[in-house]
């Protein structure tokens, strides 16, 4: 897909996710709309996958550390063919596959349960360790939240990562400055975590994460770095291209009405 063309995916995945969150009556859709950008451009393009065979080997993986955005995934992984449309409004019900936070017993193409915050980090460099020793060249990505980074756990496997030169892990750092509490940097702030990742031996980027160029080039530089795991910084906005949603954290967790619903559509609807 060209840039424009995953932008515009990005939005159709956004839309999805207000659509999905009404008719399950429950979820986040403010974290979902940070990582749209980085969901569409490793799903529609940058990631190696079979939607035929969600178990293959040789794909790369992907882990939605701040799994309660996981409306978003759905919406790629149903777009992308992995399962159909209809399952997205099943969402949290005992009818579907889609539970509130990842399960790769439940759903096709997930590759790790995720939501227990902060366990991404190392769960991605055990798979990334596995890969390296069956001489599988797939590269794990894990996407992380601002306010995730307040666990420890990210950084004791931070630290073991960079000690096994764990070049096929990439970590994308989704740093909207809010959490379930509020500001990131009004709480207890790991800001500025570009220096903290570079203190633990990581190869370190700052990029725009609602620019598709510069999150494409971020990801190939990443991938050349061999000898060290990599962090990228995304600046994005809790609840981009929502107007009423955009940097406001009430969208943390909260359930879109259907006015609302079809106020998104509308600003949505030339971005589409
Ligand atoms: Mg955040």
């Amino acid at each position: 897909m060209t840039d424009n063309e995953l932008k515009r995916m990005a939005n159709r995945l956004r839309l999805d996710v207000v659509e999905t969150v009404h008719a399950a009556g429950d979820g986040h859709p403010g974290p979902c709309m940070s990582v749209a950008d980085l969901v569409s451009v490793l799903y529609f393009e940058e990631m190696r996958l079979n939607p035929k065979e969600p178990g293959w080997r040789e794909r790369d993986r992907f882990i939605l550390s701040k799994g309660h955005a996981c409306p978003i995934l759905y919406a790629a992984l149903a777009r992308r063919g992995f399962f159909g449309l209809e399952e997205l409004p099943k969402l949290r019900s005992l009818e579907g596959m889609l539970q509130g936070h990842p399960d790769m017993h439940k759903t096709p193409g997930i590759d790790s349960v995720s939501g227990s915050l902060g366990n991404g980090v190392a769960i991605g460099l055990g798979m990334a360790l596995g890969l390296r020793q069956q001489d599988i060249d797939s590269y794990v990505y894990v996407a992380v939240g601002d306010g995730e980074m307040n666990e420890g756990v990210i950084w004791e496997a931070a630290m073991a990562a960079a000690w096994h030169k764990a070049g096929n892990l990439i970590v994308f750092g989704d740093c909207n400055n809010e959490q379930s509490g509020g500001r990131c940097t009004e709480m207890t702030s790991l800001y500025p975590v570009y220096e903290k990742w570079e203190a633990f031996h990581w190869h370190v980027q700052r990029i725009d994460g609602h620019n598709i160029s510069e999150i494409r080039g971020a990801i190939d530089v990443a991938r050349k770095v061999k000898d060290r795991p990599s962090f990228i910084e995304m600046k994005t906005v809790k609840g981009k291209n929502i107007p009423y949603m955009e940097d406001n954290n009430a969208w943390h967790k909260r359930t879109p009405t259907g006015e609302e619903v079809e106020t998104a559509r509308k600003a949505l609807e030339g971005l589409l």
